[in-house]
């Protein structure tokens, strides 16, 4: 049999490993590929990649993942804010996207029949595939026996006999090709394992910033999961620091914003993105939010400074009254 090469898409979860070792088994040359977004996406992919001996391209799609998935997808959400379908399919179509590019003869994942109810049902593979665009040049080798010949297989590119037919939800057959592969299985490797899009709370403030903050300003989704949120003005958010490292992060970030921190009071850090983040108003608003969350006491002055130039003295607040402002 010839070699080709293959492109799959890498998640890090052990269902998308197990599908290059399959492959890799058949001699076919494998190229993984991952589309990353902060929703999603470990930060240690590329490390996840090589520990696995899997070539890894990383690819950001924020901006259009946001504008062609999340936004409306064609198949909707699942119980929180995933558009699993239209995910898996945006994902299997970029991939196949880069299949000239890099001299590939198809596209796979390491989607199970049956793994999931919606998305990985018959109905749910068959749309990814169709959706995806990629009709007969997708395949998926860990369930290809319970599904149509694909092309790789019609060609003898892959040895349909030698490709499995997992169904379900049980992992015991995953485990038992884990140990024939001699992968060490941690609970890291779990399918899903933090997509923020199924998290109720997460995809919850998710869904607020893509519905009401128009100006997309992307910085915002990699502080998604820092600190606690606020909509201060139209298209205008405060992200405050829960302890150390989150104010660590948020420091980090503060040239892509207006920074405010308290002084002479012991207090958490914070940031003002979006529209209005010089504005006099949404200083006095992210000032006395920031107070509320300080050291001091209630009607007490807290002084806050502002990374542009601005300060201003407020009295600390019940915090509850601020509750409204919350995402
Ligand atoms: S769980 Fe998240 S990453 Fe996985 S398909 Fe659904 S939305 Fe996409």
């Amino acid at each position: 049999m010839a070699k080709v090469k293959a492109i799959g898409l890498f998640s890090g979860g052990l269902d998308s490993i197990l599908a290059f070792k399959v492959l890799q088994d058949q001699g076919v040359e494998t190229v993984g590929v991952h589309f990353f977004t902060p929703f999603y996406s470990r930060p240690d992919i590329k490390e996840l990649a090589k520990r696995f001996k899997i070539d890894l391209i990383v690819v950001p799609v924020l901006d259009e993942y946001i504008k062609d998935v999340l936004s409306s997808p064609v198949c909707g959400y699942g119980k929180n804010f995933n558009p699993c379908i239209d995910c898996h399919a945006f994902m299997i179509r970029k991939a196949g996207e880069l299949m000239g590019k890099l001299g590939a003869k198809f596209v796979f994942t390491g989607e199970v029949l049956g793994e999931r109810p919606f998305s990985q049902s018959s109905y749910g593979l068959r749309k990814v595939e169709e959706l995806s665009g990629l009709k007969g040049y997708l395949l998926r080798p860990l369930s290809a026996k319970l599904l149509a010949e694909t092309v790789p297989e019609k060609e003898g590119w892959v040895d349909r006999e030698r490709l499995l037919d997992i169904r379900g939800r049980k992992r015991q057959r995953q485990i038992e090709l884990a140990e024939y592969y001699e992968i060490d299985v941690d609970p890291s490797l779990q399918p899903a394992g933090g997509c923020l899009l199924t998290d109720p709370f997460m995809s919850k403030r998710i869904r607020a910033y893509i519905r009401r903050f128009h100006r997309q300003d992307l910085v915002i989704y990699s502080l998604i999961k820092t600190g606690r949120h606020f909509f201060v003005a139209k298209d205008t958010a405060l992200v405050i620091g829960r302890n150390k490292f989150e104010n660590d992060v948020i420091e980090k970030y503060g040239s892509r914003g207006v920074l405010l921190k308290p002084v002479g009071v012991a207090g958490p850090l914070g940031i003002i993105f979006g529209e209005l983040i010089h504005d006099p108003a949404v200083h006095g608003l992210c000032a006395r939010i920031l107070a509320s969350y300080c050291k001091a006491c209630v009607a007490e002055g807290v002084f806050v400074s502002f990374s542009d130039g601005d300060a201003l003295e407020v009295k600390k607040e019940d915090r509850k009254k601020f509750s409204r402002y919350a995402i």
